[in-house]
């Protein structure tokens, strides 16, 4: 099985495709520190905000877009600055900085000759494998930010594992072992005979729809959240819930979880008032609007994206790319 080929729907998923995560070699500190010194080792370094380093001109370069730092750079720049093993991938050690200084990392870009990038710009601007690299990195780097005291006795945390826990100082009554937290929503396509449910904020560019979303609850199903939101924000009763796919967004520790869900009804009413407008979709009012400029999917790094043209594939067999291609040469 040539694993690289392995279908990759969403962006930012199938890491593991390439990366091994090592979890069970976190806590031996002699080796990580082996690993930190290797020739091979690279190093990702973010920002207090998550912007990475990116190379300034890779687009006429091609090929890797990540500005990485190897074991001798990081030493002479960076001193011992801690950084989190993210994973060995390609026989290479790959680690994650976080540099706070503002100061100190604007003039790191210059001497890298690097420019920061945010996570959703370099998105479809990276290769698979580096947009899940950054992703990793930048989900784990705002854990450890905002994870700085323990929530049950209030004492600083202390990263551990290769940067993976974080221990309570308390010793006498604590010492409790703090984790990374994904929080999960659900981002599903309604159908009905033939149509889907699409809805749109106030404050989206004009046109815009996508499928709709939200977080889950506490004693949550995803099914349940699924037929929860669709009811809370457009009225509509859905029945049956199907898994499609799923996409790390860590912006700042989302994983969106995707579903198809068939509705009993198109009757829309809405309850909440998160959406500015809900309504049902044909494909040909699809195809209509983005040829007229009129309709606007989410963005292409999205699972919104992806689950409306796996839909439009499947239902009418028409390929959203080549739509929104012939749209946007218009
Ligand atoms: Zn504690």
């Amino acid at each position: 099985m040539d694993r690289a080929k392995l279908p990759r729907p969403n962006t930012f998923a199938g890491l593991s495709l390439i990366l091994d995560r090592v979890a069970e070699r976190r806590d031996e500190s002699a080796w990580i520190a082996e690993q930190a010194r290797s020739a091979k080792a690279r190093y990702l370094l973010l920002d207090a905000a998550g912007e990475a380093f990116m190379q300034k001109d890779f687009l006429q370069q091609g090929g890797e877009a990540l500005r990485w730092l190897d074991a001798n750079e990081r030493e002479q720049l960076l001193g011992d600055t801690p950084a989190s093993l993210l994973g060995i991938a390609n026989q290479r050690p790959h680690f994650m900085l976080v540099l706070d200084d503002a100061t100190r990392i604007d003039t790191l870009e210059t001497a890298l000759d690097a420019r920061r990038v945010g996570l959703r710009a370099a998105g479809l601007q990276l290769s698979a494998d580096e947009a899940g690299l950054f992703a990793y990195a930048k989900g784990l780097s705002h854990w450890q930010r905002e994870t700085r005291y323990c929530a049950h006795c209030g004492f600083p945390l202390l990263l551990v594992a290769a940067g993976h826990r974080a221990r309570c100082t308390n010793p006498e009554d604590c010492g409790r072992l703090h984790f990374p937290r994904t929080d999960a929503a659900v981002i599903m396509l309604v159908e009905h005979d033939g149509a889907c449910l699409l809805g749109r904020q106030a404050g989206w560019p004009p046109g815009r729809y996508s499928t709709l979303a939200g977080f889950v609850e506490p004693g949550e199903s995803l099914e349940d959240a699924v037929r929860r939101e669709v009811a809370e924000e457009a009225g509509v009763i859905v029945d049956e819930v199907r898994y499609h796919s799923s996409q790390p967004w860590p912006m700042p520790a989302s994983l969106m979880v995707g579903f198809i869900a068939t509705a009993v009804s198109r009757q829309i009413s809405k309850r909440d008032h998160e959406l500015e407008d809900a309504r049902w979709f044909t494909p040909k009012q699809i195809v209509d609007g983005l040829a007229d400029g009129s309709f606007l999917p989410s963005m292409a790094l999205s699972v919104s994206y992806h689950l409306l043209a796996h839909w439009l594939q499947q239902r009418a067999g028409l390929d959203l790319d080549e739509l929104v291609a012939n749209s946007n040469s218009r």
